[in-house]
């Protein structure tokens, strides 16, 4: 998507290219990529928390999370550490959470930058439900939610587990891992899945059935990139043109 918006945008001397690195090999590989010529990069699973501790300076979103997913190189060297996946979240949902009650499956990484971001736009009552409990228990007492033995019902549910990136959306027993009956999700008005994929997830062809409002991981996974995108060139992207290439 950050090609084709780059394409797009005529920006010919531009690329976004995949960089494989190992754990022991990060710090050093991201402090040398400033002067090797790149301008950011976006940095995902197992790295988010050593991106945000090697970095010079962090927002405090970034800090309050635990972990980066998008780092800026100055030309003097320093290195910028964001979390987009945050914002992202809020930009893709299409409605205000501010006084909404929520309940968040997962404990992860993803979970934190969902919860965080709940609380910053004023949701009223933020649940968080996991498979392994005292992650739950850390994560929401660190963030200011409540951790729950089993998800509640609220006005918002989001799935921030890697439930679903395998499962065929059409087998019912998808949503067992995440603790919800097909029932159950229908008392949720919005549904939020962060995982990405082309076909919904179980739970969203659940919520669909149900009416709710759905926002799938692809639609959260374009707006943190399009945010990556203006911190590193100053430019808003095309996000039509991003939405194309990512769906395609
Ligand atoms: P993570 O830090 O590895 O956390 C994974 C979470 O999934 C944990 O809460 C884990 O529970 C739970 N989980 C894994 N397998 C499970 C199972 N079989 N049953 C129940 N729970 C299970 O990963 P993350 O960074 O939070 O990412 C989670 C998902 O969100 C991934 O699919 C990722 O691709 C997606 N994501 C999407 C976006 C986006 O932009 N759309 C952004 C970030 C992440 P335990 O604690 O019990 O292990």
């Amino acid at each position: 998507m950050h090609n084709a918006a780059l394409r797009a945008l005529g920006m010919d001397g531009w690329r976004y290219q995949l960089l494989p690195v190992p754990p022991e090999r990060f710090a050093e590989t991201a402090r040398a990529l400033g002067s090797a010529g790149f301008v950011g990069a976006n940095v995902t699973i197992p790295h988010k928390h050593v991106a945000l501790e090697l970095a010079d300076t962090a927002t405090e979103a970034a800090k309050a999370i635990g972990a980066a997913n998008t780092l800026t190189f100055s030309a003097d060297g320093a290195i910028a550490a964001e979390n987009t996946d945050a914002p992202g979240f809020l930009t893709a949902l299409d409605v205000s959470p501010r006084g909404m009650t929520a309940q968040v499956l997962g404990a992860g990484g993803s979970a934190r930058a969902v919860v965080w971001a709940l609380r910053e736009a004023g949701a009223r009552e933020v649940s968080v439900w996991n498979r392994t409990p005292a992650r739950a228990e850390a994560l929401a007492s660190d963030l200011g939610a409540r951790a729950v033995t089993r998800p509640e019902p609220a006005e918002l549910l989001v799935n921030c587990t890697s439930v679903g990136l395998r499962q065929s959306a059409t087998e019912p027993q998808g949503l067992n891992p995440l603790a919800v009956t097909f029932d159950q999700v229908g008392t949720y008005s919005h549904v939020v899945d962060l995982v990405y994929r082309t076909s919904p997830t179980a739970l969203l062809v659940a919520a669909q059935a149900h009416g709710a409002h759905t926002v799938d991981g692809l639609e959260i996974l374009l707006a943190q990139g399009a945010l990556s995108f203006k911190l590193w060139t100053g430019i808003e992207p095309p996000l039509q043109v991003m939405r194309d290439a990512l769906r395609d």
